[in-house]
């Protein structure tokens, strides 16, 4: 059984604007565990939607429409659901009511084209709009489940959420309930992730396990389905044991958690104060721990160090230290954390120097080299690391990098 999802707008088949529509409905039922096997985007034509619904009605048992149920000449589904099933439209007065109350409330009168919104394929039954005018509407023909619902995203997020999803799980379609379970990691690259789990990652395997890559993060999705919760979250257990147990400690979180959670989360366990010297980075270590609220308990402050001349005067950085290594040198950078660490007065100090380019590099030191140093109270160490990519990611990701130490000092590795 697949489900289709059929996005109706000029405005987005013109390119105006983009269809997030059907984005969300697929993750919905993907969580109902109904597969999706086709995303259509129509164009405001009254030919081309009957088409549609026909094609999509003759290989799918489950269609999800979304636009076209507004008030206006462009606004056709209902129109176009009648002649596919070949029925008349009918008038349904309890939803005409609200939409006169929904006017009413908003001290408004309704103009006459509203009425077209009450309206209805004979045989189709009407699904409530708390949130807007247009209702949706429910239609069983020829074997198929037909949903329209508003284009709002808004409104139609909450007419599924509230009306459609309750019925669609009393229609049984689904083929149980999936589960996913999502394991972050940094410190890899995507193959060598892949490498190590190739036999659990191939296709076919049973449960499904996903890579996938967000700026240096390298994610793993483990979908778990069975008949019941119980069941499908049985069926993730055994794979996230061996995920675990095989990437070791570059594994730093799960869902949605971000490499800054987790260190101001350790920050905290551990009673460590931190703060962060900045060349290449600019900042964004700071910026991205301030973000985790309650980070202030632990994060101290931040310097960025960007110029040279800063290093030296403010950062106790000596000009033999830059004259023999280079400021983009781990040198340079062991020295900022030392020096951040004694005047800010914490117990762990990280920096970043490096070449985010596009100009600055050199055949020794190429863009995207970058050094993290870490200071703490048994010593001083620093990590290297050459990134490609642009300038925004080569400052993002020293960034993760920097994080990403502090997290391995904290938890012991
Ligand atoms: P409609 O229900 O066709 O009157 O759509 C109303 C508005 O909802 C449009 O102007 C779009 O801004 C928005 N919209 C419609 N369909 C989508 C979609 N598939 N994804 C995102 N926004 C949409
Ligand atoms: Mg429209």
């Amino acid at each position: 059984m697949k489900a289709e999802i059929i996005s109706i707008g000029s405005e987005l088949t013109s390119g105006q604007n983009l269809d997030t529509n059907s984005q969300w409905l697929s993750r919905r039922l993907g969580e109902m565990g109904i597969a999706v096997g086709w995303h259509t985007t129509l164009a405001d034509d009254l030919d081309d939607n009957i088409a549609a619904f026909r094609i999509a009605g003759g290989r799918s048992r489950l269609v999800l429409i979304s636009g076209g149920l507004g008030p206006t000449q462009d606004d056709l589904t209902r129109e176009a659901l009648a002649q596919m099933a070949g029925v008349e439209l009918v008038s349904d007065p309890e939803s005409f009511r609200q939409i006169e109350a929904m006017f009413a409330r908003r001290n408004r009168a309704m103009p006459e084209r509203n009425r077209v919104q009450a309206q209805f394929p004979l045989g189709s039954a009407p699904i409530r709009n708390d949130h807007g005018t247009a209702p949706g509407v429910w239609l069983q023909h020829a074997g198929c489940t037909f949903v329209a619902m508003p284009g709002v995203p808004a409104e139609m997020y909450a007419m599924f959420e509230e009306q459609v999803r309750p019925r669609l799980e009393k229609l049984g379609l689904s083929g149980g309930v999936l589960v996913q379970r999502k394991i972050n990691t940094f410190g890899w690259g995507e193959s060598a992730v892949e490498e190590k789990l190739f036999d659990i990652t191939r296709r076919g395997h049973v449960p499904e396990v996903g890579i996938t890559a967000s700026d240096a993060v390298i994610s793993l999705r483990i979908f778990g389905r069975g008949a019941s919760l119980e069941l499908a979250t049985l069926q993730i257990a055994p794979v996230e044991n061996i995920i675990l147990d095989r990437l070791g400690n570059i594994v730093f979180g799960f869902g949605d958690e971000e490499l800054r959670d987790v260190v101001v989360r350790l920050l905290a366990e551990k009673r460590q104060s931190l703060s962060v010297a900045e060349g290449v980075t600019g900042g964004l270590v700071a910026q991205q721990l301030c973000r985790v609220p309650g980070a202030g308990r632990w994060f101290r402050g931040a310097i960025v160090a960007y110029d040279n001349r800063i290093k030296l005067e403010m950062m106790a950085v000596s000009q033999a230290l830059i004259d023999e290594h280079g400021a983009v040198s781990a040198a340079v950078a062991e020295a900022m954390a030392v020096a951040c660490r004694t005047r800010f007065r914490t117990d762990l100090a990280v920096s970043t120097v490096g070449i985010a380019g596009p100009d600055g590099g050199s055949a020794d030191k190429p863009v995207g080299t970058v050094h993290v140093g870490l200071a703490w109270s048994g010593g001083v160490d620093s990590q290297s690391f050459s990134w490609g990519g642009t300038r925004a990611h080569i400052q993002s990701r020293t960034a993760k990098m920097a994080l990403n130490r502090v997290r391995l000092l904290l938890v012991g590795a």
